[in-house]
């Protein structure tokens, strides 16, 4: 019985842990909630095998998707960089596509087709995505290359705009290419986060010239290697779509619906960041403590960012800093000194690592009905 008991506590110990712990310690799924309108789904639309410079194959980049609970991928090899070239020869740049499509038929994954438009700068590097046919845009001219995705149909983003290789200060050079390619409407967005690297210039960028904000992995190994247990998730975009369809999500990044997110890390226009973060936190319960006037809120955060706020309140928190952070997937408690026992609160709290611009971000509200 004694073992009984001591089996027992142990385990109601695990699950008192697990409920107050971060998610990223081994596999797991990646979660963000919806908001009001859309379901919101988990895109990395730049990824590479070995069928451009990267070192896995299709397959795997299938399976690491489903293992992170993305919704939608796409497999964008440089056309134009090809160091696997002669171990396997592979004439058609669509190849890639077709065998990681084959391979997510029978799972609830999305495989968008891609490439990568792969230039010196000015015209860096681009993603064409939804595209048709990759063989056509292998072209010399970069001008023609875009000409073509347009005539795909193909929604465009610039590749890590401020990688210093090709902008040795960091930050990313707007040319005559990229002001032409807007105004042709054959650009129509930007990775403010790529790998490890977000850059708040692409991101006034993209705020600046109406662009899709996108955040990606960039994948070359396996994304277990590059993105390790001490991160939470790759770098991804979420995308705010009415349906979990090739449609609704080419739809939904031509109107720019989109947050970038990388562990703790969110961005986006603050039409769709607010909402989001509000549905991240849910008030669970809402009590004053016996003969106080200090009410107990206890927080949940159901996304996989672990959340870092400010109390922007009139009333200040009796047992916590009045910066906390709200783990992923686990709980907070908080006790806030209302003065007097109040029905209603107005939670107030602003969001230290979520950000709609350069050096802003959003103070979003709860309403707080207490018990
Ligand atoms: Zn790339």
């Amino acid at each position: 019985m004694k073992r009984i008991t001591t089996l027992l506590l142990c385990l109601l110990a695990i699950v008192n842990l697990s409920a107050q712990s971060h998610s990223h310690t081994g596999p797991g799924a990646i979660t963000y909630p919806n908001i009001e309108g859309y379901i919101t789904l988990k895109a990395d639309l730049h990824q590479h095998t070995v069928f451009s410079d990267g070192n896995v194959w299709p397959r795997i980049r299938v399976m690491e998707a489903l293992r992170d609970s993305l919704d939608v991928i796409s497999l964008t090899e440089h056309l134009e960089y090809q160091p696997h070239i002669d171990d396997i020869p592979h004439p058609d740049r669509n190849r890639s596509f077709k065998l990681a499509l084959a391979e997510a038929k029978d799972h609830n994954l999305l495989v968008v087709h891609g490439t990568e438009i792969t230039r010196q700068p000015p015209a860096g590097h681009s993603n064409a995505i939804f595209i048709t046919d990759a063989n056509p845009m292998l072209v010399k001219d970069s001008v023609a290359a875009f000409a073509e995705a347009k005539k795909q149909g193909a929604f465009v983003f610039w590749n890590h705009p401020a990688w210093y290789p090709q902008s040795r200060t960091g930050n990313p050079i707007l040319s005559d290419f990229q002001k032409d390619r807007i105004k042709n409407n054959e650009l129509h967005g930007i990775e403010v986060i790529n790998s490890k690297d977000y850059a708040e210039e692409s991101l006034a960028l993209a705020l600046e010239h109406n662009l899709t904000i996108m955040g990606t992995s960039d994948v070359h190994d396996l994304i277990t290697w590059d993105y390790t247990q001490e991160d939470n998730h790759r770098p991804i975009t979420l995308i705010f779509a009415k349906e979990k369809s090739e449609a609704s999500i080419r739809e939904a990044l031509f109107q720019r619906r989109t947050v970038a997110a990388y562990n703790d890390l969110l961005v986006g226009r603050p039409e769709f960041l607010n909402p989001l973060l509000q549905s991240c936190i849910q008030i669970t319960k809402a009590s004053y403590i016996p003969d106080s006037d200090i009410l107990e809120v206890v927080l949940r955060n159901v996304s996989s960012s672990d959340l870092l706020f400010e109390n922007a309140m009139p009333y200040t928190f009796y047992s916590r800093a009045p910066i906390f952070e709200a783990p992923a997937k686990g709980t907070v408690v908080l006790q806030i000194k209302t003065l007097e026992r109040m029905k209603a609160v107005d939670l107030r709290l602003k969001a230290l690592r979520a950000y709609t611009a350069p050096k802003t971000q959003p103070t979003l509200s709860w309403d707080v009905t207490v018990e």
